[in-house]
């Protein structure tokens, strides 16, 4: 049985914001203080997000006032329509989330919005809270790639993905990865000819990937440029009628 793997980005592509800075609205006044937002260091966001995720804690912020906060974050227009056309599919596709945001914001915006069971996983920085009430966030993983933030290579959760939890006898016809961003430049080199890039118009990743042509280095699978989840639905249906 040949499927289709849909791989999604999170921030900016399934939804219209970025998760970790959307959390900052449920802070006093909506603004961390200048220690905190000076605090950031390339490459360890992970570490910056649990020293803001501390002083919400300080101040009192739990974990039902973090929830209705990030449950009104938008999603990506037509993106869930696109989600459902995919929930009739799912004979058709499977589908994985590889985010830099964490578990318990996933979590909560995907039960918000009724579509946790269209997810075979999602792979992200892991989050709960602690005995005091206060939201921690760990590392995905640990990994050897120069390219990528210490927490998280998605080329790494990627290829891990395609050759340990693939389900007897399913194999993918191609995999179709859908995102915006730097870190998701990684693993769409590893794409195959057959495989379908698909990064959102005018974000970084368009841009990263016309570099890399522009460069002589192109990536090999072919690559589609969206604007809305419309336009991948509408991508996706010419695919499987073929
Ligand atoms: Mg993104
Ligand atoms: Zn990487």
């Amino acid at each position: 049985k040949m499927k289709v793997l849909l791989v999604f980005d999170f921030d900016h592509t399934i939804v219209d914001e970025n998760s970790d800075t959307w959390i900052v609205k449920c802070a006093p006044g909506s603004m961390l203080p200048d220690e905190i937002k000076n605090s950031y260091q390339k490459g360890h966001w992970t570490e910056y997000m649990g020293r803001v995720f501390r002083y919400l804690g300080d101040n009192g912020i739990r974990e039902e006032e973090m929830k209705k906060c990030m449950t009104t974050i938008p999603f990506t227009a037509g993106m869930k329509d696109l989600l459902d056309f995919i929930g009739k599919h799912k004979v058709i596709f499977d589908c994985i989330i590889i985010s830099d945001s964490n578990a318990v914001f996933i979590d909560w915006i995907l039960e918000a919005a009724n579509v946790c069971p269209l997810f075979d996983e999602v792979f992200t920085n892991p989050a709960g809270f602690d005995d005091c009430g206060y939201l921690t966030v760990q590392n995905h993983h640990a990994h050897d790639c120069t390219k990528c933030p210490i927490n998280l290579c998605k080329r790494k959760v990627l290829e891990g993905f395609l050759e340990n939890h693939l389900k007897p006898r399913v194999k993918y016809s191609k995999t179709i990865y859908i995102g915006d961003g730097g870190n998701d430049l990684c693993p769409v080199r590893c794409l195959k000819k057959s495989d379908v890039i698909m990064p959102r118009h005018g974000y970084i990743l368009e841009k990263m990937i016309s570099k890399l042509s522009q460069n002589l280095v192109p990536v090999e699978a072919s690559v589609v440029v969206w604007s809305s989840g419309t336009e991948i639905l509408d991508y996706l249906e010419l695919l499987i009628k073929g």
